[in-house]
């Protein structure tokens, strides 16, 4: 193959291939908000693959053949990490990952590594029947922690595709001065949000509320992943009497009835909140998640 490649080499045969700089980067984003930093960053040289949409739990994913034929041609896998894709990611990993996707390499992208975690423990627990062993991972939702995650993103993107370097990092650059400007206009606009009280199904909301001052009061599930009993909404019942909650916050894809309950004995409204690119109509990429997230949120003032 090689003597072929030389002799097909010096008779100029080679150069009418495809150039492996024309090659685009194979991005495997575990959910759609990684996908969409991606397509920020990468622009036209990545071909992103999103494996989950908003309306799936992405705690909880089948490793379904469709996953491992896109993870087998992946160049570059970013996810949400700290556990939160530890039932599955690991098997398509195993499965269907090259050498160049698997942990420690240059392949292999987890957000929360690179974002200060909410709750985070120095060893994993599971022995707490919870699905945050290791802190709270839903961090795309503090738009400040989308900043190191793409640059990151370059980083790798950049390493894996040395030819394209320019782009990567003017795109970047572009990203970072346009969202410090469009944060800074979120935050100011949302100042009256601090201290409002909210109820929240799952914590997948902490990094949104820590971002903006708002104060969780209670969760209706009795632990991360455990779904609410009877018992524990009784508990959320009485924790929330008296203390002006404005909202009950539930992902795309949660179960809305322990909501709905809470909501008809207290007339707290439920605010489904899109959570990640998709969970909403106009939620169609990671600055328009945010814009109807801020939108959304005016109902709690
Ligand atoms: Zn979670």
């Amino acid at each position: 193959m090689r003597t072929w490649k030389i002799l097909m080499a010096g008779l100029g045969l080679l150069s009418a291939a495809p150039s492996p700089a024309l090659a685009k980067v194979h991005v495997f984003a575990c959910a759609p908000e990684w996908g969409a930093l991606a397509e920020e960053i990468g622009g036209v040289h990545v071909e992103v693959f999103v494996a989950t949409t908003a309306r799936q739990d992405v705690h909880h994913v089948r490793a379904k053949p469709s996953l491992l034929v896109a993870m087998r041609k992946a160049d570059l896998v970013v996810c949400s990490g700290a556990a939160l894709e530890s039932g599955w990611l690991p098997i398509l990993l195993k499965k269907a990952g090259g050498p160049d996707v698997q942990p420690a390499t240059a392949g292999y992208l987890m957000a929360s590594d690179f974002v200060p975690l909410i709750g985070a423990r120095k060893e994993a627990d599971r022995s707490l029947g919870h699905i945050h062993p290791e802190g709270n991972p839903h961090v795309h939702l503090n738009p400040n922690n989308l900043l190191p995650v793409a640059r990151v993103l370059a980083e790798r993107l950049l390493i894996l595709d040395p030819d394209n370097l320019e782009d990567y990092s003017g795109s970047f650059k572009r990203f970072e001065t346009g969202w410090m400007a469009l944060v800074a206009s979120w935050k100011e606009a949302a100042a009256g949000l601090e201290g409002a009280k909210v109820v929240v199904y799952h914590d997948a909301w902490a990094y949104l509320l820590d971002w903006l001052g708002i104060e969780k009061i209670a969760s209706l599930e009795p632990k991360p992943g455990l779904p609410p009993t009877a018992s524990h909404l009784e508990a959320v019942l009485q924790a929330v009497d008296g203390r002006d909650v404005r909202a009950i916050l539930v992902a795309p894809y949660e179960d809305g009835k322990a909501a709905d309950w809470l909501s008809g004995r207290t007339g707290i409204p439920v605010l489904r909140l899109p959570y990640t690119v998709g969970g909403s109509e106009d939620a169609n990429d990671i600055e328009s998640l945010f814009a109807e997230t801020m939108e959304m949120l005016k109902g709690v003032r």
